[in-house]
This record gives structure tokens, C-alpha cells and sequence, in this order.
């Protein structure tokens, strides 16, 4: 096609690439959602559907971008971790950064129905969303450690807080005064001498955030299926792998075939070293 003599505008987008070879977290978060979640009545402290929708609109995301390999959420905000070799968008950051802000976004208004059935959206909600680049591993295990870490701390204040507003008829200036100065062992302990509360025993989506784990895609040898497939294409079967019953390729895609919800430890070892591909 000819060119416009308008064209050479374009010459000053300039390339924002992202560093070959690092990791890349990319995260979203709830604008004004504290406000948000007073205008569609969220239960407090936790609301189970805005984070069921929360995590619905992750799914979403890694759905479509089969290179964020994991993710981690809690509260208004979602973190997701795109492989180090990923070609995404040959790693062009506002590109990547803005893509996945708007299919969170777009999916969280879109099940929005589904998961608030009673409740019409009031406004649009939008997210912002920021791209950071971490050279290693261990800023990686930091990374989540941080966000889960934080997830503890604001859920312990938030249960406290609550209880004392709900169950002991303080008003929110009187709680947040009564909390000035406490650490978790006073929280845990207001808990459970006034309230009775164990926290401990509260849901572990309230206390360890989720983490959508993506599995590793069964390798195309073991999905061959033997005296199926001839010609050139066909690929022998590696006597030397674990042979599992074929299965077609369609059931290893999907969110649900793919994606492991879970709500653990993931500051510990434990979880990464069972997952070794997380970090490769
Ligand atoms: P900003 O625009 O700066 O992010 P914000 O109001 O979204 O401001 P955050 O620090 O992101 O502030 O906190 C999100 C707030 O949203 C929480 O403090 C809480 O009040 C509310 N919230 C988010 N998710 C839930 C939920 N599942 N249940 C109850 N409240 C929630
Ligand atoms: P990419 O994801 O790379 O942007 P794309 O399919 O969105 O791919 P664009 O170059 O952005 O490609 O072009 C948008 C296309 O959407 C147009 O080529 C046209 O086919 C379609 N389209 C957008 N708006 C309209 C419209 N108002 N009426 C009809 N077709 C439209
Ligand atoms: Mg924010
Ligand atoms: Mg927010
Ligand atoms: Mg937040
Ligand atoms: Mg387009």
C-alpha cells in the first residue's frame, strides 16, 4: 500500500521492548475499589463472588495468553508471571502491560452477571496495570512471597477490624482505634478471646490468596496415538517416556483442563520445588 506523506508520525512510537531472558510480572489492581466495593455491597471483609470473579477474570487472561505460566490474587489485585523465553508481542511492554489490563478487565465486567446475579453494576469498573522485569529466580519466589505476605497481614486486619465493628458493636473510628499498635498476636488474640474466632480455621482463599498454576501441556510424542498416525509426520513413540493412555489434543487446552486453583503456601519451598517448570 502507499504510503501517506502523514506516515512518518509513526516514526516517533518508539520501541519499548522488554529485556530478552528475564522474567516478567505484570500486575493489575482495583481503581478506587474500596469505594467499589461499598457501592455493590461486597461482604466484609471478604466477599467470596468478587473473588471467585477475581479469579475467573485470571483465568481469562491466562487463557488467552498461553505465556503467563502462573498467577497470584487477593483483594483488587492480580499478579501473572510470563515465562523468561516468552516472545509475547516480541516483548514489546506497553503492549503487553495494556492487552492483559484490558482482558481482565473486559472479563471481569463480562461475568460480572454471573457472579453478582442480584446486583446490577453501578459504574464501569477499571483496573490499572503495571509491567516489571526481575532477572532471577529468587526475586521471582520473593515476588509471590511479598503479595501472599501481604495478603496475611490485610486479611488478619480486616477479620479483626470487622469482627469488632460486627460482633462487638464498634464503630469503625473506635475499631481502627482499638487496632492502633496491636501486632498479629494481639489481632489473633482479640479473635479469639472476644470472638471466639480461630483464625487459623478461616478459609485458606481468605488467609493464602489463590495461585492458578498452569500444568505443563503432556509432550506431542505421548499424544500420538500408534498405528493411527502414518506418513512422514508421524513421530515415533519414545519407548523410554512414561506411556499414557492417548488422549486428543483439544483436552489439554482450556482453562479447566489446564489450570490448578489453589490456595497454599507459597512462600515456603514446598510449592515451588514440586513445580519445577514454574521457574525454568
Ligand atoms: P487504588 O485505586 O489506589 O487501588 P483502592 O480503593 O482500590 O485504591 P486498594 O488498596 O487496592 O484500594 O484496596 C482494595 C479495597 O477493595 C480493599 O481495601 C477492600 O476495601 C476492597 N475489596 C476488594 N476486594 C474485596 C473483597 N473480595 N471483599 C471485600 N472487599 C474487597
Ligand atoms: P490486531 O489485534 O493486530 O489489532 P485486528 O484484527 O484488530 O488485529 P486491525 O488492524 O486493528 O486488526 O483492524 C481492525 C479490523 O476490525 C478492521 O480491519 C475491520 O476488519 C474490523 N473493524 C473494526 N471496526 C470496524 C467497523 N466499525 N466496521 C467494520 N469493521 C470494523
Ligand atoms: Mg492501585
Ligand atoms: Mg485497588
Ligand atoms: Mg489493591
Ligand atoms: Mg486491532
Amino acid at each position: 500500500m502507499a504510503k501517506s506523506r502523514f506516515e512518518y508520525v509513526k516514526s516517533y512510537e518508539l520501541p519499548d521492548i522488554l529485556l530478552p531472558g528475564t522474567y516478567i510480572i505484570a500486575r493489575v489492581d482495583g481503581r478506587g475499589f474500596h469505594k467499589f466495593s461499598d457501592a455493590h455491597s461486597f461482604e466484609k471483609p471478604n466477599d467470596r463472588r468478587a473473588l471467585n470473579l477475581m479469579n475467573h477474570a485470571a483465568g481469562c487472561v491466562m487463557e488467552d495468553l498461553k505465556d503467563v505460566i502462573c498467577a497470584f490474587g487477593e483483594s483488587d489485585e492480580y499478579s501473572f508471571l510470563i515465562r523468561k523465553s516468552s516472545k509475547l508481542y516480541n516483548r514489546r511492554r506497553s503492549k503487553i502491560n495494556s492487552t492483559i489490563v484490558s482482558i481482565f478487565t473486559a472479563s471481569y465486567v463480562f461475568y460480572w452477571p454471573k457472579f453478582f446475579p442480584n446486583t446490577p453494576l453501578q459504574s464501569p469498573p477499571s483496573f490499572d496495570g503495571r509491567v516489571v522485569l526481575y532477572p532471577s529466580a529468587r526475586e521471582i519466589r520473593d515476588y509471590f512471597a511479598w503479595r501472599q505476605a501481604d495478603t496475611h497481614i490485610n486479611n488478619l486486619y480486616n477479620t479483626a477490624f470487622w469482627a469488632l465493628i460486627q460482633h462487638g458493636g464498634l464503630s469503625t473510628t473506635e475499631a481502627n482505634k482499638a487496632l492502633q499498635g496491636t501486632d498479629s498476636k494481639d489481632k489473633n488474640e482479640i479473635l479469639y478471646s472476644r470472638f471466639n474466632i480461630n483464625y487459623n480455621n478461616l478459609d485458606s482463599i481468605f488467609r493464602k490468596g489463590t495461585i492458578l498454576v498452569r500444568r505443563p501441556i503432556e509432550p506431542p510424542q505421548e499424544l500420538t496415538i500408534p498405528n493411527e498416525s502414518s506418513g512422514v509426520n508421524a513421530k515415533p513413540v519414545d519407548e523410554t517416556r512414561p506411556q499414557v493412555k492417548p488422549k486428543r489434543q483439544e483436552q489439554y487446552e482450556g482453562v479447566t483442563g489446564e489450570l490448578d486453583i489453589l490456595h497454599e503456601d507459597i512462600i515456603k519451598d514446598g510449592f515451588w520445588n514440586a513445580r519445577p517448570w514454574l521457574l525454568a
